[in-house]
């Protein structure tokens, strides 16, 4: 049975759907409409990534970034299948559609992956 979703969590969902990037704990407390404590908010960010409607991104700041599920996820994959970009210039982390393709030695078999790459993003690699 599907779980129901709660008020609180539907208000992070709709945040993750509409932001065109990933979203840090912090980005979304500051974006949120309604008051949350931290718990709380971490509490239904591992709910939706257990649910499959959000993925988790562990940058290669360090940080653990969170977006909204789109056609392109797979779900089998711990990233989701895609790559990350961190942007070091607006601090944006965004997901990049496409493949990912490794080229490993053999006897190597990949079940997860975690790929940030960071620089500038499209946007700030014009201005520069
Ligand atoms: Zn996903
Ligand atoms: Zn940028
Ligand atoms: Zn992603």
């Amino acid at each position: 049975m599907p779980r129901r979703k709660t008020k609180s969590q539907t208000a992070v969902i709709e945040l993750l759907q509409r932001e065109p990037n990933a979203l840090s704990h912090d980005g979304i407390t500051a974006k949120l409409e309604e008051e949350m404590d931290r718990v709380t908010i971490y509490r239904i960010l591992n709910r939706l990534v257990e649910d499959g409607l959000a993925h988790r991104i562990v940058a290669d700041d360090g940080r653990q970034y969170f977006a909204s599920c789109k056609q392109n996820c797979e779900h089998d994959h711990e990233a989701h299948g895609h790559l990350h970009f961190r942007c070091v210039v607006c601090d944006q982390v965004e997901c990049v559609p496409g493949d990912v393709n490794y080229h490993l030695p053999n006897g190597y078999q990949v079940d997860n992956s975690n790929i940030t790459l960071s620089g500038s993003c499209q946007a700030c690699s014009k201005n520069g």
